[in-house]
């Protein structure tokens, strides 16, 4: 991106944060849910792998064991021979696990699979050894896969199947066979991959938020050179403007002078025209000369051509030079100020600028008898200067305008007194290269309260902090 400090660098830097982090908030958002889904299939994938093996391990031990079956699922010496692996409730349970791995090649861990066969009531009879998954015992026994815990919590997927002691058509359930398998490892493997994949999110956060930085900043540039483009273009329309015009204000100026001597109605009624021309011409000038300020505020400002300034010496040489306009509108100018060291880094003639604008509107918008205050203060690092008038006021919906070029709330009033409708839009491009904001509040009908808020200076002393009074007198003039 080219140069942005030059063009409101608060804004433009702003608006780039603001894109990145939306785009970052978007493919982050995108990122995660398409990572949660693959992680919920990659698991779904693994526990029908599970339920698969544990529906063929069940359907294997019910084949091997139907024919064998007692007569009656009671548990007897008649039911351990059967199933030599399984401990008898209510007997000694010395029982090896080897009939799961007699009849399936990969049940081979003990800990991992457990067999329960519960009679046709659902009360248990046999099971391996080993921890057992709680499960349906003398509960209503559901058949198919159920997820369970066990003592310690652990989870177990537990297919249930019916056990029938031979397929004689319409012979009742002799009881069930309920095969468990430890759910340990899928769910360490899945606590693995949580941790896993949100290192990995974090990682790919870290590098889209630097491309979304990098892509802003290419998305913005097209933007930015635009800008710059109609700035440097208003600059050179009102540079071009300025000297064709003094011109011919100087020709205008010379042939009032000349009509002046000759003393006919005619001669008087072109120095009529002539003035209005030269008025006009002279609002030419001042919207030439603010459009080329405003231009010029927009480049960097140097921080070499900064001093520390005293705002209470400015805004005092500010009011005396106010002191005229101020008394011919009958209104009351008044300072107070709050703090010793009202100190900010900055030019001095841009600081006056900023202050003679904001006085002259307060001037302006009182009435005949009103008030003006005129208000410094510093709290921690932060000068505010404030400006407040008993004026008419500005309503709610035209506050957040007035900053912009051009804006009237009265362009008729406006132009009547000479305004350019650029006095805000210089005094807030002159506070932002300062480091400072500028605010309204304001209610109509009761007056408005302009706040200027600077960083506070160091506590040197002023240094070529001066701006020329007589720039500073034609300014005040001007406005
Ligand atoms: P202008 O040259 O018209 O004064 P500004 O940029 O200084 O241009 O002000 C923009 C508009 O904001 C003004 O036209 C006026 O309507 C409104 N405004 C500014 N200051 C005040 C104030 N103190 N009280 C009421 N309205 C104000």
């Amino acid at each position: 991106m080219t140069h942005p400090r030059s063009l409101e660098p608060g804004l433009l830097w702003r608006a780039r944060l603001r894109l990145a982090a939306l785009s970052l908030l978007v493919m982050g958002t995108i990122l995660y849910a398409a990572g949660f889904a693959m992680g919920q299939l990659l698991l779904q994938a693994q526990e029908t792998a599970i339920q698969r093996e544990l529906q063929t391990l069940a359907g294997t031990l019910h084949d091997s064991l139907k024919p064998a079956l007692p007569p009656a699922a009671q548990p007897s010496a008649a039911l351990g021979v059967v199933l030599p692996g399984l401990c008898v409730v209510g007997e000694p349970c010395t029982a090896p696990d080897a009939l799961i791995r007699r009849h399936a090649v990969s049940a081979t861990d003990s800990d991992r699979f457990q067999l329960r066969v519960l009679d046709h009531h659902g009360a248990l009879i046999a099971h391996s050894p080993g921890p057992q998954p709680r499960a349906a015992e003398a509960e209503a026994v559901q058949t198919g896969l159920q997820l369970v815990r066990d003592r310690s919590g652990a989870r177990w997927a537990a297919y249930t199947i019916h056990l029938h002691h031979s397929n004689a058509p319409g012979e009742p359930t002799w009881g069930y066979l309920q095969i468990s398998s430890s759910l340990a490892d899928l769910d360490a493997r899945a606590e693995r991959l949580w941790w896993l994949g949100h290192g990995v999110f974090a990682l790919a956060m870290l590098g889209m938020a630097l491309a979304s930085w990098w892509l802003a900043g290419l998305a913005m540039a097209p933007l930015l050179e635009a800008y710059r483009r109609q700035v440097r273009f208003s600059a050179d329309v009102a540079h071009e403007l300025r000297t064709p015009l003094a011109n011919l204000l100087a020709v205008v100026e010379a042939e009032r002078n000349a009509v002046d001597g000759a003393g006919t109605s005619a001669a008087s009624t072109t120095g009529t025209s002539l003035d209005r021309v030269l008025a006009q011409g002279r609002r030419l000038q001042r919207l030439i000369a603010d459009l080329l300020l405003l231009a010029s505020l927009e480049r960097p400002c140097p921080q070499s051509l900064k001093a520390v300034c005293d705002l209470a010496e400015i805004t005092a040489d500010v009011m005396e030079d106010f002191n005229e306009a101020a008394a011919a509108a009958h209104v009351t100018l008044e300072q107070t100020i709050h703090t010793a060291s009202p100190r900010v880094l900055g030019i001095a003639s841009e600081l006056s600028r900023l202050v003679i604008n904001l006085l002259s509107n307060a001037i302006q918008h009182s009435p005949a008898g009103g008030r003006v205050w005129l208000e410094l203060s510093r709290r921690g690092g932060e000068i505010t200067l404030r400006i407040r008038d008993s004026g008419a006021g500005i309503a709610a919906g035209e506050q957040a305008r007035i900053f912009d070029r051009f804006t009237r709330v009265d362009p008729g009033r406006s132009r009547q007194r000479g305004g350019t409708g650029l006095g805000l839009a210089i005094a807030q491009a002159i506070a932002r290269r300062h480091g400072g904001v500028i605010t309204v509040q304001s209610t109509p009908g009761e007056g408005s309260i302009f706040s200027v808020q600077l960083p506070a200076a160091g506590r040197r002393r002023p240094a070529r902090c001066s701006a020329c009074a007589s720039a500073r007198r034609a300014d005040v003039a001007d406005r």
